[in-house]
């Protein structure tokens, strides 16, 4: 065996495995394979003059590379049961949070130091949302901004470049079970390694499909979350975003009984594309610096869909809405919210004539030609919902960009040390279907490493 512990994926949960790992035991010989670039090479080519929109680069410089799907997110770490993923239903809820609360002590001690910790832990913002009908969910958030997410992964890899193996722009191709271990197949060759931790994240999603066929592993998927981003002068949402930074507000609409709720808020942020295989949807994030804030906040309201027997590509039916937004609007289109509500498109000449700046190039266009009714309705009684405890959401000017997905990887089986029938092979992260976000991704990168280093 060449390695001790291979590592595929350098997001948040194969960073922080190799970081536990190294930490616990100094002698490993450890590899991380990722598909994508260094950081310091990933650049999203979209400069807004000469490249104004998504070029399907090879590598998605957004999504892949060291940081992962993460590196250029507003860093908004939440430590929470309530959402993010499911960890804590493998590993208890005292587990799950004392993980990330570690994971945010490695954060301070590489760079994150003095980024806020916000809480929801006694705000009068809850009694008001009840008021109303909504339902803010509990959270400790951690914002370290874009710029500061940057410097930690900076520090983290020139502290981890030591000490393990970095393989960039290495996709595996495949992960075969061997006598003693595993073996990873790249285009350059093949490696072996005793355990093998997988982390491919959102983006290595198809892949991990194939490799859960190929090693006849069984997986389960029935849920999507689709819905808008919106975007408004930063002041309507201020009195909530100042306190709270980020506020997980969930609905219940009247007329379907589904659920809609607000997701990934950037205050005085930007709105920006994202590339999930080849189909552009719609994301956001801000700056700690004030010098790169703008005038607006942004966040997703989203719908989850279960859907349930025969039906199993959940991802799919989000694909196919994402890639209708694209068919029509040649990416993400935008729309006023008084224009959705009168039934008429949006034009350029509405859009200038718009009181709220967009701060992403989108087509203006018609989101009632993209999204179906059901998650439409959804989105407009909660607008309406919002508006009573931030009035001026539901303004004329609110910008709507669609579509936004938040496609849910398969879940993997894996037990409660997250580790595949075959042991030693390891399935974490957002590849492993359990998290959903930095917080626990992470977390569960930590876990695993502690788990290899005890046995
Ligand atoms: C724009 C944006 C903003 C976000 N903002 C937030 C936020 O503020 N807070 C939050 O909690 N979450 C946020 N998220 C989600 C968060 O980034 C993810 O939940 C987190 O990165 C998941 O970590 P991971 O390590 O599981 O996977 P990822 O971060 O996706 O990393 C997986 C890595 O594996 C690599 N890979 C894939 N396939 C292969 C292969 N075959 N071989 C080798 N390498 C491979 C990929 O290139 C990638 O670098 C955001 C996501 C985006 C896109």
């Amino acid at each position: 065996m060449q390695y001790d512990v291979i590592i595929v994926g350098a997001g948040p949960g194969g960073i922080f495995a190799a970081y536990e790992l190294t930490r616990r035991d100094e002698h490993l010989k450890i590899a991380v394979f990722e598909a994508g670039h260094p950081l310091n090479k990933r650049r999203c080519p979209i400069n807004g003059t000469t490249v104004k929109s998504c070029i399907s680069c090879k590598s998605c410089s957004i999504m892949s590379g060291f940081g992962g799907a993460g590196a250029f997110s507003d860093g908004k770490y939440n430590i929470t049961n309530d959402f993010g993923g499911t960890l804590y239903e493998y590993i208890g809820k005292q587990k799950a949070l004392e993980l990330m609360r570690y994971v945010d002590e490695i954060n301070m001690a590489y760079g994150g130091a003095g980024t806020k910790l916000y809480s929801t832990a006694g705000t009068q913002f809850k009694k008001l949302c009840l008021q109303n009908d909504l339902h803010l969910l509990d959270a400790s958030v951690r914002h370290l901004g874009t710029d500061i997410n940057y410097v930690v992964l900076e520090n983290l890899y020139d502290h981890l470049r030591e000490r393990v193996d970095f393989f960039f722009d290495t996709p595996v191709k495949s992960i075969e079970a061997v006598e003693g271990g595993f073996r990873v197949e790249c285009a350059e060759g093949s490696y072996l390694g005793r355990k093998c931790i997988v982390s491919v994240g959102r983006s290595g999603s198809k892949w991990m499909e194939t490799v859960c066929r190929e090693l006849d592993i069984p997986t389960r998927s029935n849920r999507v979350d689709i819905g808008v981003r919106v975007e408004l002068p930063a002041v309507v949402f201020s009195h909530l975003t100042d306190e709270l930074y980020e506020s997980k507000i969930v609905y219940k609409t009247p007329k379907y009984g589904d659920r809609v709720r607000t997701f990934c808020m950037n205050p005085k942020g930007a709105v920006v594309n994202e590339n999930t295989n080849g189909i552009i949807t719609v994301n956001g994030h801000s700056y700690e610096d004030p010098a790169k804030q703008t005038e607006n906040t942004n966040f997703a309201l989203l719908v989850a869909k279960h859907f349930s027997e025969p039906f199993k590509d959940s991802n799919g039916y989000g694909e196919s809405i994402a890639r209708l937004s694209n068919m029509l609007g040649g990416g993400v289109i935008v729309q006023r919210f008084g224009d959705l509500i009168r039934g008429q498109r949006s034009t350029p000449k509405r859009m200038e004539e718009s009181f709220v700046t967009p701060t992403l190039n989108a087509t203006p266009g018609d989101l009632s030609l993209v999204l179906p009714k059901r998650i439409l309705d959804g989105i407009i009684e909660m607008l309406y919902a919002l508006d009573k405890i931030a009035p001026g959401t539901a303004n004329d000017d609110t910008l709507l960009y669609g579509v936004e997905v938040k496609f849910y990887n398969m879940e993997v089986a894996v037990d409660e040390k997250l580790e595949t029938k075959y042991p030693g092979l390891y399935i974490i992260g957002d590849g492993s279907g359990i998290t959903h976000s930095l917080s626990h991704a992470s977390a569960s990168g930590v876990y695993v490493a502690r788990e290899i280093t005890q046995k």
